[in-house]
């Protein structure tokens, strides 16, 4: 079976090498310092691979059942939940004024990508709780976040998002669920929600589910959607449980991956629900939250490709078959190791040096989240919009890709479900499509993202590319191997950003051909940065003589394969964007 450990070293690095945590000026980062979160990353990481791991492969062979209208999760899901709840994990990053331990969000990522390498489905059982959390905090009134918070934060109710329709998936205009104004103050929900996460369980007494639904005479489409706190059980004023509300489990799906998290058909039959925010606002109060949302899945994006990574380094260790081309490397034994093909390595050596770029990539990011909220710093807040589409789509794409890649390395017994490396690709699978499917990111990306606030945004990315370059060309090792990839590469960005620029405006069907591509595109220089970054920084540990000599120097060859074998693809996607729509929207609909 599949094993997990939580990669604390490589955590260190990005955390201190490359971040310098503690040395920030952001609020709560001065306490980050190596012991901390050493100590932090242990003691979560031991619930990982003791708790949550075993039950992976029991969640993906028993999947959840309806029962009398009640969701059961699978075995064993209920006992570990409580001991994530118990230690006080799911109350790590959120608010110390309402229930939590108010560390920083890099750390919740940290500790989100561990917990998903684990157990994905169990874990979304807290991310959504997270989620509906970090709404109700940023758009409740002071008495909605006194009343729902503290037992969110603790997991003792967990939360839901409930936005897609049958007929409304990407397209929110089209909801139809409507919410109507009681005298109360409270509002009547009706309509029913599809392939809603953690719609239902056994592992909490109540979920708060986050509704978004019409009030009936409010503007059409999008601005007429209002967003509702709707309890499973209905809460009364002293805080203890009172009557079922009116919302049901219609049912739940069988499906691909994440089996162990229950995707549920939400029935509102009239329920009571509580208005989050302004009416009519309900859309811009999710997109306020979405850039956690989306992080948070392309995390598990990365944290599938590591977990399955791993599993695939073991295997191509031990797993005999034929002989290196330069003589045997096992020479006693039948066969070399795998390990010792170049092609196999290939396939390592693309999961790794992408596994590590893309957690210095979503570190970054979440530390961007930490300055943008913790400081007001709308700037931080700019970059960190830019980038989650690019992180959103790309890491899951690629986290996908990884997981694929590495149950090649098993052969046929990849394919083999006992094995476990199938269930890696089927879960990672999902993070392709939900949050927005990675279309919709790209749309997202080239369609709002780069024209925001005039363009800052992008032009703030670009000057960080070349300031680095420029504050570094001195250094002859990291120019060659590092700096020249990096600069080439993100000429490729600026040329197509300046064809999107060009042409959105006078022919949009060229800007939204090209927009998948130039995610891409954006992803790989996102990752060369990176990469060039940890470089540096793993040269100044050598050159410091912090020990931990053979970490430093895989770190800077795993650095040179991605800068040597992977950036160029910009190139290519240059091209294609360049290309413009013209082929691909040559053939008359009939033609298909
Ligand atoms: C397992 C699972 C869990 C989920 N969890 C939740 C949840 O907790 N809460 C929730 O509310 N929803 C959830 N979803 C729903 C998910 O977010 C949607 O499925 C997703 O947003 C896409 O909507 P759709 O399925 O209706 O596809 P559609 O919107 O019909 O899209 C179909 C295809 O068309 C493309 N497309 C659509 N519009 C455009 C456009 N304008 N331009 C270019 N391409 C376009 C899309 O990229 C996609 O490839 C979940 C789904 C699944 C399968």
């Amino acid at each position: 079976m599949p094993i997990y450990s939580p990669p604390a070293r490589d955590m260190a690095f990005v955390l201190h090498d490359l971040l310098n945590v503690s040395a920030s000026d952001i609020p709560g980062y001065g306490d980050l310092d190596p012991e901390m979160t050493a100590a932090i990353i242990e003691e979560g990481g031991r619930l990982a691979t003791e708790v949550f791991q075993p039950l992976n492969a029991v969640g993906d062979r028993e999947g959840c059942t309806l029962e009398n209208g009640a969701v059961r999760t699978p075995p064993g899901f209920k006992a570990a939940f409580d001991q994530l709840r118990d230690g006080g994990w799911t109350q790590l990053d959120c608010d110390a004024q309402y229930g939590g331990q108010g560390m920083p969000h890099i750390m919740g990522t940290a500790m989100g990508e561990i917990f998903a390498a684990a157990n994905m489905s169990l874990n979304m059982y807290h991310g959504l709780t997270h989620g509906a959390y970090s709404a109700i905090r940023a758009h409740g009134t002071e008495a909605q976040k006194a009343f729902w918070l503290p037992k969110m934060a603790t997991c003792e109710w967990t939360g839901t998002m409930n936005l897609t329709e049958p007929q409304a998936g990407t397209d929110l205009g089209l909801m139809r669920s409507k919410a109507e104004p009681q005298d109360d103050g409270s509002y009547r929900i009706t309509g029913t929600k599809i392939f809603i996460s953690a719609g239902d369980h056994d592992m909490a007494e109540n979920i708060v589910h986050l509704v978004l639904a019409k009030i009936p005479g409010g503007p059409e489409g999008v601005k007429g959607i209002s967003l509702f706190i709707v309890p499973k059980v209905l809460v009364k004023e002293d805080g203890s449980l009172g009557a079922r509300n009116a919302v049901s489990v219609g049912n739940i799906e069988t499906k691909m991956g994440i089996h162990g998290n229950a995707t549920c058909v939400m029935n509102f039959d009239g329920a009571t629900g509580y208005l989050l925010g302004e009416a009519h606002k309900g859309l811009r109060a999710m997109f306020t939250m979405m850039n956690e949302a989306r992080l948070a899945v392309g995390l598990q994006g990365l944290a599938q490709a590591e977990a399955a990574y791993q599993n695939a380094v073991i295997y191509a260790r031990e797993r005999l078959q034929g002989r290196a081309v330069t003589g045997a490397e096992n020479p006693d034994g039948p066969a070399d190791p795998i390990i010792v093909h170049p092609d196999v390595r290939r396939v390592l050596m693309e999961g790794k040096s992408f596994i590590e770029g893309a957690r210095a990539l979503t570190f970054w990011a979440a530390m961007l989240i930490d300055r943008s909220q913790r400081m007001g710093d709308a700037e931080a807040e700019a970059l960190v919009s830019l980038l989650i589409p690019v992180i959103k789509g790309v890491q899951t794409d690629r986290g996908f890709e990884t997981a694929v890649q590495a149950q090649q390395i098993y052969g046929g017994h990849g394919y083999i479900e006992e094995n476990g490396m199938s269930q890696f690709a089927r879960d990672a699978r999902i993070a392709m499509i939900y949050e927005g499917t990675n279309g919709v990111q790209a749309l997202d990306l080239v369609g709002r993202k780069l024209a925001a606030s005039g363009g800052k945004p992008v032009m703030a990315f670009f000057a960080l590319v070349k300031d680095f370059i420029a504050a570094n060309a001195d250094d002859a090792a990291l120019s060659a191997d590092f700096l020249d990839p990096l600069k080439a590469a993100s000429k490729d960005l600026q040329a197509a950003t300046g064809y999107f620029l060009k042409e959105g405006m006078t022919s949009p069907n060229n800007a939204l051909a090209g927009a998948y591509d130039f995610m891409h595109l954006f992803g790989h220089v996102a990752l060369g940065l990176m990469w060039a970054q940890m470089a540096k920084a793993a040269r100044e540990a050598l050159d410091a003589g912090r020990g931990d000599t053979a970490f430093y120097e895989t770190k800077l060859a795993t650095g040179r394969f991605y800068m040597a074998r992977i950036l160029p693809e910009t190139m290519a996607l240059r091209a294609r964007i360049e290309s413009g729509a013209d082929t691909v929207m040559a053939l008359p609909e009939e033609a298909f």
